[in-house]
């Protein structure tokens, strides 16, 4: 028992609680909620340490332990940095090592979340412009979910456009969750109205918005529903959060146009990050 009650005095962790060991990589946080949308598509809200910052738009490596060992895989933070809670919006492979097991997530489970965010997205790789496109297809929208709800973007542009290209219906419901609450949110619902402009868009069902965004790019739809004019490089400024096929066909369209990719030390008019990685 003499080692119980030393146990009792020491700092150290609990031995249940690695992830919490001063200096370590990772937190362990909480399951809050969890919603799904689809068989593919869910979200869920965990506590957050005090002490993990990031810039909206960033990632940071997240997972489960598994084994005792931590099974951790890039994700976007889809709240906002000021937010008491964090947020994710997941994909669920079914044979993947880790969203098989994520998918079963439950209020008062345990997430373990690297301290150190990091990523592409972020404002201070971009030059001042008129217009920020936020081009997105599947849970690539989860980056920008944090950026549509910054203040201090909307200063920046006259008008924040969040295209969110999916296959199906049903997977723009997270997209639609999010401009609404945006929308009406009591202390910046008023400049999100006045600025944020929302394409979902949709491949294989009918819907008001229809087909790829390359393609509307191509034929100018894109600019005619939304009343804007076509990509400018003098005016507009890009992030892209996609598949890697959609990456690829977009900076293609974007370098041909004059666009030129942005980073923290050399900001210009596009930036982007793959939403996933093809194995
Ligand atoms: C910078 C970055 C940020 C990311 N942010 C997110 C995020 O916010 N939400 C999220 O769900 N995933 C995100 N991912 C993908 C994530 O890291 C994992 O790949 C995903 O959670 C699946 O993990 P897995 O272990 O189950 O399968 P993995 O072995 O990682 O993936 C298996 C296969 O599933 C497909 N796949 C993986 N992720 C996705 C996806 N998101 N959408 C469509 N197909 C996918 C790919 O074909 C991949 O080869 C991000 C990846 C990167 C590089």
């Amino acid at each position: 028992m003499s080692n119980a009650a030393e146990n009792d005095t020491v700092t150290a962790p609990p031995a249940e609680a690695p992830a919490k060991k001063k200096g370590g990589a990772f937190n362990r946080e909480t399951v809050l909620e969890v919603q799904h949308f689809t068989d593919r598509l869910f979200r869920f809200r965990t506590t957050r340490d005090p002490h993990f910052r990031f810039v909206n738009g960033q990632f940071a490596m997240i997972g489960l332990e598994v084994e005792g060992k931590p099974l951790l895989r890039a994700y976007s933070m889809a709240s906002a940095n000021y937010e008491d809670d964090l947020e994710f919006f997941s994909i669920k492979v079914p044979d993947g090592p880790l969203t098989s097991r994520l998918q079963h997530l439950k209020v008062g489970d345990s997430v373990l979340v690297g301290r150190k965010p990091t990523g592409t997205l972020v404002q201070p790789s971009l030059l001042p412009g008129k217009r920020l496109y936020m081009f997105s297809t599947g849970t690539g929208i989860a980056p920008f979910s944090s950026i549509i709800k910054d203040p201090e973007v909307y200063d920046l542009y006259d008008h924040l456009i969040l295209i969110h290209g999916c296959r199906e219906v049903a997977e723009l419901k997270y997209g639609l969750d999010i401009v609404e609450a945006a929308r009406e949110n009591e202390f910046f619902g008023d400049i999100v109205r006045e600025k944020l402009i929302h394409y979902p868009t949709v491949t294989r069902e009918p819907y008001q918005y229809q087909g790829r965004a390359t393609d509307l790019i191509e034929n100018g739809k894109l600019f005619a529903d939304i009343g804007q004019p076509p990509l400018d490089p003098a005016e507009d400024r890009v992030m892209i959060c996609g598949s890697p096929g959609l990456l690829r066909d977009l900076v293609r369209m974007l370098e041909e146009r004059g666009f030129r990719e942005g980073s923290g030390g050399d900001p210009a008019s596009y930036v982007i990050e793959k939403a996933f990685v093809e194995s």
